[in-house]
This record gives C-alpha cells, sequence and structure tokens, in this order.
C-alpha cells in the first residue's frame, strides 16, 4: 500500500516552508519536494533586509536553511527531485518525480516564478551588483545614483516610479515607442521630473569595470547605438511562473499565473496556490511566507472536511 501524506508541497521556498512549517505544526503528514536547493528565490540574493526579524539583514541562503529547519523540526520531510507530472483530480492526488509517484490528500504548489532575463553577455555574472530583478528589494543601494529601467509594462513603470523616489536619475528603456503599462501610471510618471525615456530602445551590451558602468543602447528604428552611464540595471521584462505542470489542470490567468486569491485556493479541490505562482500584487518573501501560512491552514480545513 502506498504511504498517503495528508499534504504535499511542491517547492522549497519560503512559501513551501513556511506552509510546511504551518501544517506540521498542525500535526499534518506533510512532505515538500524541491527540485534544485532550499531557499528557492532567496538564494539568489545576498543581504535581505525586508524581512521582518532581522535588524541587520540576513542572506538568502541562511535563510532558507533557517525555514527547512524549522519545518523540519516539527516533523516536515524534505525530498530533493522535479516533480514532472501531476494527477490532481484523483483521490488521493498523485505527484511524479520522473518515475516515482507520491501521494496526498492536499497539495500546495509552491514553485514560483523566475524573473526574465535580458540574455547579453555578463547579465548573470552581475546579477545582485549592479544588475537587479526586483527593485523593491534592491533600489535603496542606489541612493542619489543612477540607474536604469529596461521594460515597458506595470512592473516596469511601478519599478521606475519607485526608484525615482531613492535615485537621482532614472532612465526607463523601452523597445516600443509607448508603454503596456496601464493608464494609471502614466501621469505619475510624466510628472516624475528625474525620469527620463529611451524609446524604440534595446540595451546590447554591459558596460563594465567591477561592477556595471553603463550600457550600450541601441535604437532598433535606426540602428545607431549610443553608451549611456548608470551605476545599476533593473531588469523588469517580466517574469516565467513555474506552471507548465499544472497547465490545463487549474486555471492559469494570460500570464500564466494560477488564480488564487488570498485564501490561496485553486479552481481545483484540496489544490493550494502560495507565494510568486499565485495572482498577486507583490511578489516577496513576505508575502509568500503569508501566503504558505494561509494555505497550511485551507489545507487542514480541507482535510478535516474528508
Ligand atoms: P521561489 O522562491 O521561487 O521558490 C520556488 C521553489 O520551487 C524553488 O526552489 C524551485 O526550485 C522549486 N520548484 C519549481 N518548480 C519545481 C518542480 N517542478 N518540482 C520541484 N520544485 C520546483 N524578496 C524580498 O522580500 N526581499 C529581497 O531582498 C528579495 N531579493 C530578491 C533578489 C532576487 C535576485 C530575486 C530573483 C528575488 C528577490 N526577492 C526578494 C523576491 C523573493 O525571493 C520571492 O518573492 C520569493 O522567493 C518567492 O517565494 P516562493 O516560495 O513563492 O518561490
Amino acid at each position: 500500500m502506498n504511504h498517503i501524506y495528508d499534504v504535499i508541497i511542491i517547492g522549497g521556498g519560503p512559501a513551501g516552508y513556511t506552509a510546511a512549517l504551518y501544517a506540521s505544526r498542525a500535526g499534518l503528514d506533510t512532505l515538500i519536494i524541491e527540485k534544485l536547493s532550499v531557499g528557492g528565490q532567496m538564494t539568489l540574493t545576498g543581504d535581505i533586509e525586508n524581512y521582518p526579524g532581522f535588524p541587520e539583514a540576513i542572506d538568502g541562503f541562511t535563510l532558507g536553511m533557517n525555514m527547512q529547519a524549522a519545518a523540519e523540526r516539527f516533523g516536515t520531510v524534505t525530498e530533493y527531485g522535479e516533480v514532472t507530472s501531476l494527477d490532481l483530480l484523483s483521490f488521493p492526488k498523485e505527484i511524479k518525480v520522473d518515475n516515482t509517484s507520491y501521494y496526498s490528500k492536499a497539495v500546495i504548489l509552491a514553485m514560483g516564478a523566475s524573473p526574465r532575463l535580458l540574455g547579453i553577455e555578463g547579465e548573470t555574472e552581475f546579477t545582485g551588483r549592479s544588475i537587479h530583478y526586483c527593485a523593491h528589494c534592491d533600489g535603496r543601494f542606489y541612493k542619489d545614483k543612477t540607474v536604469a529601467v529596461i521594460g515597458g509594462g506595470n512592473s516596469a513603470v511601478s519599478d521606475a516610479l519607485y526608484l525615482s523616489r531613492i535615485a537621482k536619475k532614472v532612465i526607463l528603456i523601452h523597445r516600443r515607442d509607448t508603454l503596456r503599462a496601464t493608464k494609471i501610471y502614466h501621469e505619475p510618471l510624466m510628472n516624475a521630473n528625474n525620469i527620463e525615456f529611451m524609446w524604440n530602445s534595446q540595451l546590447i551590451k554591459l558596460v563594465t569595470e567591477s561592477k556595471v558602468k553603463g550600457a550600450i543602447i541601441k535604437n532598433i528604428l535606426t540602428n545607431e547605438e549610443a553608451p549611456i552611464d548608470c551605476d545599476a540595471i533593473f531588469v523588469s521584462i517580466g517574469r516565467r511562473p513555474e506552471t507548465n505542470t499544472v497547465k490545463g489542470i487549474i486555471n492559469l490567468d494570460e500570464n500564466g499565473y494560477i488564480i488564487a486569491d488570498e485564501s490561496t485556493k485553486t479552481s481545483v479541490e484540496g489544490v493550494f496556490a502560495a507565494g510568486d505562482i499565485r495572482t498577486k500584487a507583490l511578489r516577496q518573501i513576505v508575502t509568500a511566507a503569508s501566503d504558505g501560512a494561509i494555505a497550511a491552514h485551507f489545507a487542514e480545513e480541507y482535510i478535516s472536511r474528508l
């Protein structure tokens, strides 16, 4: 007879391990499956300054390990492997890691969403050291400096506005001649006197020393290339939610995020979505952790009704 867990959580980032902590403290038999390393996107950042309780900041790797240790203290089991397919409509629900099946009564999806990269030379090398993907996380390091924001959608524009309150100058570089962002952003953007626009433009090369010093920008209509000086580049060209395995099973929005509100309930009974993977306004560690707690609460309630 196969073992049936109360809850299986897919993804070992802050959403996953907070869900695991709450679920195992509530006495649920809890398994977490992580494909790479514990901590998720937190491991990509050095100093985390906006997760409460750490006045001197904490590095993402340590925070991830601490979250895992806290959940395992109450009985959570971690398995390493990539979930490749799921049967979420059957009972018990089946989660497959290659040829191995795991079974549970409830499932919490916490696979996150990765930022899309520019794909230019040096990008990975300078990530976290003047190339950033999260203005709310790293913007404050650029007080009174010049920063470039790449993108033209809602998140790029909201990042540019946020950074304009910290940096001396923000250069918004967009490959079209109009913004894709919703109208609500247009007026504050035009009124900000320290935001410059480069339309029809694409960043093609980084200018670096030990950090990014600037970039070469190409006008895609004229093919002219021009250098800009900047202290950092914030890439805001969208994110890729890790929802391939649930496409066609769970309702997703047009960008591939799982449609779920604050309750974290998805379109399938007994399946919950926590963290960056779901539709939400602010993708941060604290909001992922909050989702994890709520998902565990509703998973427990669901199981109690079975
Ligand atoms: P993730 O952290 O993305 O974790 C998802 C996990 O699921 C990953 O470990 C992944 O390997 C795993 N996974 C995915 N698919 C599968 C599968 N099929 N099978 C098994 N496992 C799978 N936020 C802040 O609050 N403060 C900061 O300072 C900050 N800095 C950041 C810096 C960078 C460079 C980045 C990229 C993000 C930063 N963020 C910061 C955002 C924050 O890290 C995320 O909002 C948060 O990690 C989301 O948590 P999550 O658990 O939802 O997803």
